[in-house]
């Protein structure tokens, strides 16, 4: 069995993740955070004591760590005698995180595609030009590293994998769709870091059309969806990590992402765009200083953690899958909807950081008890999504499918689990 986990980032995903790990040591063991900023680390350890989380008592601690230097990485890994890395800080870390895996012979889950600073939406499949050239270096090192196993991407992955496995005979389309339905109170505030999430949307917008990939304009494709809870939600066509892996991995013609965007996002999106303050590149102020307008921007913009004690309202993310079952058509939505602010009662974060913090944690349980502990390199849509989906539905994130025979919660295997307090994760008896 593998324990003890060092999470890198101090983040409001850092925190669902903190959180969830402690509910859960007795199969984690210890547990470090390690991010930039010591301070926010300690937070996150004040509120786990103070929510009572720690399943049983263990160690907590935290630690100052500039995780792209690899040396100290590798230093914090052994030190701490962690052999699973949830990387949960900023994408531009993930290359040196997993170098810093490879290189020590620790389990490595991140929850987003790495990132370049000069660079944005970058040419398909994006996973090609960074962390898929590392493949052969995890298998020869026997690293299990599991990329992307946030909410999207990640959950999403294993909902298609699932559903195709479970309900159809050929899939035609996958419209993974994105819709947050609650509010936070701000003027403008984005759901998590500013920069990334600008980042996701200023270029292309790539989706896989009839087995090839295709540039779109952002906003330049509009959907309304009926979702459950959520209702009639508007989304837009968005490039996002998980097509860049799943047309590789599932042979699915169509797979295209949908994010819901209100009219004053694209209001005020489009005045930064067309002001040129979302631009990555660094530009030169009178005095002389350079600067980047988008580090600018984030700056200026609430911290994304800092929305959480007023958000509320819920988020339904989930895939619409079409294909054929029995030589009839079928179509299926499966899905989880999650509250802000049953999340923010429970750990301290808002819905959108629970829904990609929750996932990582019952993924390096799966890994630290061998199930998911394959020693090679992999995205979500490969593993086998039923130990994983059953799990969540116990830590805090139901699936439930719509389809024509109604609309119930998905429990893959409710004889195999049993969350139980002796370390012991699952129960084959
Ligand atoms: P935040 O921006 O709130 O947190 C990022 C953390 O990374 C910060 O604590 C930051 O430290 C830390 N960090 C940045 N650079 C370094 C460095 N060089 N060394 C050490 N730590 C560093 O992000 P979130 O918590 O909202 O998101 C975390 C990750 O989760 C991101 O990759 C995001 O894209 C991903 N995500 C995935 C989702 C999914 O469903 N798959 C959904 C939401 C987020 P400091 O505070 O000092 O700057």
């Amino acid at each position: 069995m593998k324990r003890n986990i060092l999470i890198i980032g101090g983040g409001g995903v850092a925190r669902v993740v903190a959180h969830k790990c402690a509910q859960n040591n007795a199969v984690l063991g210890d547990i470090h955070i390690a991010s930039r900023t010591l301070a926010k680390c300690h937070a996150i350890i004040d509120s786990i004591h103070d929510k009572g989380s720690l399943q049983r008592p263990g160690t907590l601690q935290a630690h100052a760590l500039d995780a792209m230097d690899i040396e100290a990485t590798k230093f914090l890994i052994r030190a701490t005698r962690s052999q699973i890395v949830i990387n949960v800080g900023s994408p531009f870390l993930n290359m040196s995180v997993l170098t810093a895996c490879i290189e020590t012979g620790t389990a490595y889950l991140d929850t987003a595609i790495h990132e370049d600073p000069e660079k944005v939406c970058e040419n398909p499949p994006w996973y090609g030009n960074y962390e898929w050239k590392r493949r052969q270096a995890c298998k020869n090192a026997r690293v299990t590293a599991v990329l992307g196993v946030g909410f999207d991407p990640g959950v999403v992955n294993a909902y298609a994998r699932y559903a195709m496995d479970t309900y159809f005979d050929s899939v035609e389309s996958i419209d993974i769709i994105d819709v947050n339905a609650g509010s936070h109170g701000r003027y403008f505030a984005t759901n998590f870091d500013p920069e990334i999430n600008f980042r996701e949307f200023v270029s292309t917008a790539w989706s896989w059309e009839n087995n090839a990939w295709k540039a779109n304009a952002m906003f330049e494709h509009r959907k309304d969806w009926d979702m459950p809870v959520a209702g009639l939600s508007t989304t837009y066509l968005t490039g996002h990590d998980e097509i860049h892996s799943m047309s590789k991995n599932l042979g699915v013609p169509n797979i295209r992402f949908w994010m819901g965007f209100s009219e004053h996002y694209i209001n005020v999106f489009t005045v930064l765009k067309n002001l040129g303050l979302l631009s990555q590149h660094s530009v030169r102020t009178a005095r002389g200083q350079e600067i980047v307008p988008l580090e600018v921007v984030k700056a200026v913009l609430p911290d994304p953690a800092s929305l959480a004690p007023a958000y509320s309202g819920k988020t339904c993310i989930g895939d619409l899958i079409k294909g054929r079952k029995d030589g009839l058509p079928q179509e299926v939505l499966i899905y989880n909807v999650c509250d802000h602010k049953t999340s923010f009662e429970e750990v301290g974060s808002q819905a959108i950081s629970y829904t990609a913090g929750v996932p990582a944690v019952a993924a390096a349980m799966l890994i630290a008890e061998g199930t998911w502990d394959i020693g090679e390199m992999v995205n979500v849509e490969e593993l086998d999504p039923k130990l994983f989906i059953a799990l969540m539905n116990r830590m805090g994130l139901v699936t439930r499918v719509r389809s024509a025979q109604g609309d119930h919660i998905v429990d893959p295997q409710p004889d195999v689990i049993e969350a139980s307090t002796d370390g012991k994760l699952l129960n084959y008896g």
